[in-house]
């Protein structure tokens, strides 16, 4: 279960700090930070070149499941995994699907519904199992950012 801290009021410049540190250092917990506008934009431009975007197809169900209208980029994940059995790059969209199995739609929907701006940051050498939404095969997933230099 991640910490969910609501830093969306507090200044940007510290915000991004905060993120930022979250990032580089390895933490005990997943932590869900709920953002301004401004700071998920912000932390979005200096996402690494590798980060993964969602499909057209998962976008168009994303969004009308959250009730969001955004990019494709804006559901993107820095981590490059792929399906062990079909090879498939997973994406936030199969990460989604795994969630609402495993939390149920009330909980996706409460806290990553309607207009507002969520940064997941996940805790390093932790486990979770991601579905693929392709073939279905259960990847289990060694959890927090270790792509190139953020
Ligand atoms: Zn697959």
């Amino acid at each position: 279960m991640a910490i969910h801290v609501d830093l969306s009021e507090l200044q940007s410049a510290a915000v991004e700090q905060l993120i930022r540190a979250h990032v580089v250092k390895p933490q005990a917990q997943d932590v869900l930070f709920k953002v301004s506008k401004k700071v998920f934009g912000s932390c979005l431009r200096q996402r690494p070149k590798s980060a993964v975007a969602v499909s057209a197809e998962e976008l168009k169900e994303l969004n009308e499941f959250l009730g969001k209208s955004r990019r494709a980029v804006d559901y993107s994940v820095w981590k490059r995994i792929r399906c062990s059995n079909c090879k498939k790059m997973l994406t936030f969209y199969d990460i989604f699907c795994s969630g609402r199995k495993l939390h149920g739609d009330s909980y996706i929907k409460r806290f990553l519904g309607g207009d507002e701006y969520h940064i997941h940051v996940q805790r390093r050498g932790g486990k979770m199992e991601v579905t693929c939404a392709a073939c279905s095969t259960v990847n289990l997933v060694v959890t927090g950012y270790d792509g190139p230099e953020y």
